[in-house]
């Protein structure tokens, strides 16, 4: 008889996780499930990995089945909002298997694909559905599906919701919501921000924690190395190679902070023999499948991604992740990190940091309380680096980054020059981004909209922000920055608050072009 039986599982669902090879709930889903199934509420502070989705998955199942009731057209009875496509199917498809014993069905719904397919779906109505914000609110607002009928309702990932604008999709939600429901509340992490917007889901919470609030994965061996931007892409190439050579890498996730930043990576691996994907919201759906799906199945050794893209992403036999960038936000470290080690295993995380970086691991030392082991370059890096490959672009990129290159120096949008982004890359076809200046004005404008602050200390600036500092100095075209990826299926209205001045219509038109499917 498995622990799970003696949390009173109903059968069925018990011979799912049987055939599923679970044995024994883990740490959150002992503490998690008994008052669930009681139907209190929980505030739950847990990474993916440690297995909340089956926490959270397994008591629902059993109250749903328990109190069966014929579906209702447009409506549901247990709602899960999370913030990305990646892991709003990934929790459906689990939803599925613990459920496929039971007469409840288990829909899916996101941007990024046509919402006329979806909302056809929703026209029985059905017991489960996971969702995305922001196509949630496009398919309510298309009358294709009323939330009055909601008895359980998960909000996942809270933190990463907040950091992604969804709060005031969020509220919108909370208050289309009956008041009559159970409601689940998960975050990595809980700052008062994330307290303050559980607060206005759930009531009289059970409170579960299954690590200590912000602690690294302990298993993760991390190493940092110090050194220009410049010298970033030679450095990653040269290290997965020697780990490809010696048998030491199974699976490599590169974090970048832009997504091109992604792209340029995948292109300069690819030149250098290495098989490596690119996962980030400019990729279609379809895409972002077969990378993911590539790298699962471990054709592809190397996927390179954004956070948002990569965000709760659950692939065994992750040995490395690679930060390219460091995260300006200590706790994205603690969660990309955490996308190895999992499942008991081993793992290494190797963090790049340029100068104007070291902010960033000031920050991320002091909430992780981990000094992090210093990785010297390797020796003779500066001749085998010279050995690599320039990288080739495909013709549609050659000629985006051209018409791209063309609108900046024409001063559109009312700015001075900016043609510099690549640090020299598109202009010669050098082998290095930015050749090995590494740091220079060109590198800091491609990755990510960063500024020296007052004190010196990098920081983050919107693209309003950006041509506001524009008019005092050259910036960079807002439309085609390499900014920090924006939320899945985000809506108009935020979309709008990027539009820049100057720049009528564009966003708009994208965002019809977007919503129509
Ligand atoms: P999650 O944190 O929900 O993303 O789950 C992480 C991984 O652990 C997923 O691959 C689950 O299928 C797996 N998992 C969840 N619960 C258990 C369990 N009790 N025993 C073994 N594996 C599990």
């Amino acid at each position: 008889m498995s622990y799970f039986s003696d949390l009173g599982l109903a059968e069925p669902i018990l011979r799912a996780l049987e055939s599923k090879g679970y044995n024994d709930p883990t740490p959150i889903q002992r503490q998690a499930i008994p008052a669930l199934m009681e139907g209190r509420d929980l505030l739950g502070i847990a990474q993916t990995g440690t297995g909340k989705t089956a926490a959270f998955s397994l008591p629902s199942l059993h109250r749903l089945a328990a109190d069966p009731k014929p579906r209702k057209p447009a409506s549901c009875r247990m709602l899960v909002l999370s913030p990305t496509r990646e892991l709003a199917a990934q929790i459906a498809d689990n939803m599925k298997s613990y459920a496929k014993n039971l007469n409840l069905g288990v829909e899916c719904v996101f941007g990024g694909v046509p919402v006329g397919k979806q909302a056809r779906r929703l026209v029985p109505g059905t017991d489960i559905l996971v969702a995305t914000p922001g196509r949630l609110l496009d398919l309510i607002d298309q009358r294709a599906l009323t939330l009055g009928r909601v008895e359980i309702f998960v909000l996942d990932e809270a933190d990463q919701m907040m950091d992604l604008g969804f709060i005031h999709a969020l509220k919108r939600v909370a208050n289309l919501l009956p008041k009559n429901r159970q409601s689940l509340f998960f975050s990595a992490t809980m700052p008062k921000s994330i307290e303050d917007l559980g607060k206005q889901f759930i009531h009289n919470p059970v409170k579960v924690e299954v690590a200590p609030q912000s602690t690294t994965a302990e298993r993760v061996e991390q190493y940092i190395t110090f050194l220009n931007q410049g010298e970033k892409q030679a450095l990653l190439t040269l290290r997965i190679r020697a780990l490809l050579a010696d048998k030491q890498l199974d699976r490599a996730l590169v974090f970048t902070r832009t997504k091109h930043g992604a792209d340029r990576v995948v292109r300069h691996l690819s030149s250098a023999g290495i098989d490596a994907r690119a996962i980030h919201g400019n990729k279609s759906q379809a895409q972002r499948t077969a990378a993911l799906e590539a790298f699962r199945q471990g054709s592809c050794p190397v996927l390179v991604a954004t956070d948002i893209a990569a965000r709760g992403i659950d692939v065994s036999g992750v040995s490395h992740v690679f930060n390219f960038e460091l995260p300006n936000v200590p706790e994205q470290y603690v969660h990309r990190i955490g996308r190895t080690a999992r499942a008991g295993a081993q793992g290494i995380a190797m963090s790049f940091c340029a100068p104007d970086e070291k902010p960033y691991l000031k920050d991320i030392e002091k909430l992780t309380r981990v000094k992090i082991d210093v990785m010297p370059l390797p020796e003779g890096f500066l001749a085998d680096a010279a050995k690599l490959p320039a990288p080739s672009r495909k013709p549609e990129e050659a000629a985006q980054d051209a018409r791209r290159e063309e609108r900046d120096a024409r001063g559109r949008f009312g700015q001075r020059g900016g043609g510099q982004r690549d640090g020299g890359q598109r202009s010669g076809g050098g082998r290095s981004d930015g050749g090995r200046s590494g740091g220079g004005r060109g590198d800091q404008q491609a990755h990510g909209g960063r500024a020296q602050g007052r004190d010196g200390k990098p920081r983050d600036v919107s693209p309003r922000q950006e041509r506001r500092d524009g008019e005092r100095g050259p910036v960079r075209n807002p439309l085609h920055t390499d900014r920090a990826e924006r939320p899945e299926g985000e809506r108009d209205g935020q979309q709008r608050r990027f539009r820049p001045r100057g720049a009528p219509g564009v966003g708009q038109h994208r965002n019809k072009v977007r919503r129509a499917g």
